[in-house]
Parts: C-alpha cells; structure tokens; sequence
C-alpha cells in the first residue's frame, strides 16, 4: 500500500539523547583504516592474538553437548560457572570474592553505562582521572553529570587530592593499570591510599581494569578491590585476553549495588548472551589464559619497546612521552603550542594517524597531547611511522 502524501517526520530526540555526540576516536578510526596509512590511532587488540582455532573447538563442544541450553534464554546476571571462575580469579587470601557479587556484562563497556543508570543524577559529581577512559565520558555523560577532573602527575591520579574534592560526590572513577590514554600505573601506596580516603569519605570507587593482566614485566600490582571489596566496584573484560569480538565483561561489586544493576541490564538486554559465556568458560576452564596471556604480553611488550626506541631517536626536544609497563597505549606530550587536531589533518597526509588527546578530558582538554597505540603495527612500521610524525612535529619547533 501506498500512503498519499505523509507527514515528514519530525525528530524530536529526548534531551538525553541531544547529549550523545560520536566518539572522536571511532570518526577517526574511518579515516586511518586506509591501508597506506600507519595507524597508531586505534584502540583495537592485536588480532594475531585472538585465539581462533581454540574458540572453534569450545563452539563445537558446547553446541553438541549443551546446544538446547546454551541458546536458550539465561539468567541476568549471566552463566553461574563463569561467575565462579571470576569470582576465584579475583579472590586473595584477606579478601574473598563470591560468585553472587559478580555480574556478566556485555562488554564492560556495557557496565559502564549501567553503573551510570544507577549511580548517576542530573548534576552529581563524578569524579575522573586527567585524562580519562573516553568511552566511560560518553557513557557516563548521558545522565548528566558534573565532571570533577582529579589532578594527575606522572604516577596517575594524586589520592590526596580526593579528600576535598570527593565531598558529596557519587563515585570516582579510576584506571590503576596501563591506563587508557597513557599507559600509566598507579603504584600501590597510591592505591592504599586512595581507597583508604574513598572508605572514609563513604564514595564508591570503580576499579576498571581491561589491561590489568597485561604486565610486560612484573607481576601485576594488587587491586583495590582486594584492599576492601565493601567499597570498591571493579570491572573487568575478556576483550583484551582472549577477544573483544564476544562482548564479554563483568562488574564485582557489593550485593545491594550488584542487585539494582541487575534490574537495570533486565529493562537493557535481559541478559548477555549464554552461548559466548559458556564458549568462553570451555575455553579458559582448564588453564588456557596461563599459557596464551604471556603470548600476548611479550608481543606487546616487543612492540613498546619498538615504540620508545623509535621516540627516543626521532622525536625533537620539547616532546615527552609515558613508559608504560603493561597495555597498548603511550601517551605524548607536545610543546604547548601544538594543537593535536591540527596535527593529525598533517599526519594524515604523510600517511601517519594517532589520536588528539583532547577528548580524554572530563574537564578543561590539554590540546596538545596525544595518544599512541603499538599492539596492531609491527615493529618496522613503528619506526617508519614514528619517524614520520617526529619530522612533522619537529618543523613545528
Ligand atoms: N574500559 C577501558 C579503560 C577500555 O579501554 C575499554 C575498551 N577500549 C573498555 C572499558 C571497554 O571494553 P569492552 O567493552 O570491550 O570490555
């Protein structure tokens, strides 16, 4: 049928949705996927690393064996096995995680925004690190919070500050691992303290944490969540261990706040998917992340250490730059007069792209940073592309 004359229609987007903008990064990544140009701009884990041939095998096994189970609907707060699994994964000896304070998320992208659903009001304060996680910006932005940047310096946020600033708040917001943007780490006194002045102040403290077991060189620094699991929300995600393709996260959190999230992923998802939960537990139930996590660090860890080698030599005076020990990210500082976005427009031209460290800011951007990632270029192409871009900024000097 046919309708004569309709009425054009006229959007009228909730004030809510007049919030939403695309992601600075993702209008980027458009650009940079050309194959002639080196692109350091992307947050995308190495696909050499995803482990195919061993989710092909668990797809199978599970389809055969619990095919009626595995795609039927599941229970919200996700597939009991695997809550388990992390449950122990997160455990110590002082501080004991159980598996009903954890709850599977599609992606912690996903427990991001549902932290936002619940926690956050028109105007309440939501602390964050300068710079910060730009996707938990977008998500947390859509229920209109007042961003309240804590101050940072080269080990991460500075706990001290907090103490003022996290009166009257409703969380604050942390990235203790490898961060992204700038592949800084928190050291553990930092930690200690943060939670310490967190408790007393009685604000809840999300620990996010995708890149935590992606240490190039010691072991991993304690959680905060095992210096006092009363008061800390901590996120983790199987993208960046195994492969961001499944969507797969979760939230660890106290009972109280775990229940309430789950009524609100029931009105979002009812609930991630039972099939890739139960792949995934097959495929990791018996060690496999002991043997494939050190493949993956040592392949990182080559390639930032490419990274810097190649900063060192082509980069001019008047830059300065992160040394992580874990992650995918190097975050550069530039002479103050350097716009990023400009310079991007540049670099592109010369075949080269990384991205503006502006966005990661909740606060007032420092135009003149940027973010870098090593895990998809192989070292050759890291030399070539650094050198490039140390030319570029070097004629702006
Ligand atoms: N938190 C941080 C700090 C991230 O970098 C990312 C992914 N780039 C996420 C959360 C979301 O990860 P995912 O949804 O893939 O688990």
């Amino acid at each position: 049928m046919k309708i004569e004359n309709p009425t054009p229609l006229q959007w009228r987007f909730s004030q809510r949705a007049q919030k939403l903008q695309s992601s600075a990064i993702r209008e980027i990544l458009k650009i940079t996927m050309r194959p002639e140009i080196i692109s350091f701009a992307g947050g995308l884990p190495s696909p050499a690393t995803f482990p195919v041939e061993q989710l092909k095998v668990a797809f199978d096994k599970i389809l055969s064996e619990q095919g009626k189970v595995a795609l039927q609907y599941g229970p919200t707060d996700g597939y009991g096995p695997l809550r388990e699994w992390v449950a122990n994964s997160l455990s110590t000896n002082g501080a004991k995680i159980m598996a009903n304070q954890v709850m599977m998320t599609s992606g912690s992208q996903q427990g991001l925004d549902l932290l936002g659903k619940v926690l956050i009001d028109e105007d309440s304060k939501v602390l964050v690190e300068t710079p910060s996680y730009l996707g938990a910006l977008q998500a947390f932005s859509l229920y209109g919070p007042e961003f309240v940047s804590v101050p940072s310096d080269e080990g991460g946020l500075i706990p001290e500050t907090v103490a003022t600033l996290g009166q009257g708040a409703r969380m604050l917001y942390a990235l203790p691992n490898f961060q992204n943007p700038t592949g800084r780490t928190l050291s553990v006194e930092r930690r200690h303290a943060l939670v310490d002045i967190c408790a007393r102040l009685g604000l809840p403290l999300i620990e996010d944490d995708p890149y935590g077991a992606l240490s190039y060189r010691a072991e991993p620094l304690p959680k905060m969540l095992s210096m006092n699991p009363g008061g800390v929300i901590y996120m983790g995600s199987f993208s960046k261990i195994l492969t961001p393709g499944i969507r797969l996260g979760y939230v660890v959190a106290p009972r109280p706040l775990i229940e309430k999230l789950e009524q609100a992923k029931q009105a979002t998802d009812l609930h991630t998917a039972q099939l890739t939960q139960m792949v995934v537990y097959e495929t990791i139930k018996d060690g496999f992340l002991d043997q494939h996590i050190p493949t993956i660090r040592k392949l990182y860890s080559d390639q930032c250490d490419a990274m810097l080698d190649a900063l060192k030599t082509y980069f001019p005076s008047g830059t300065s730059w992160t040394k992580p020990e874990g992650g995918m990210f190097i975050w550069v500082t530039l002479p103050k007069h350097i716009d990023s976005v400009k310079l991007l427009a540049e670099a592109v031209e010369q075949h080269v792209a990384f991205v503006p460290g502006g966005p990661f800011y909740g606060n007032t951007p420092e135009q003149h940073t940027l973010r870098l990632s090593f895990v998809t270029v192989p070292p050759a192409k890291i030399r070539e592309g650094i050198e490039r871009l140390g030319k570029l900024i070097a004629s702006k000097i």
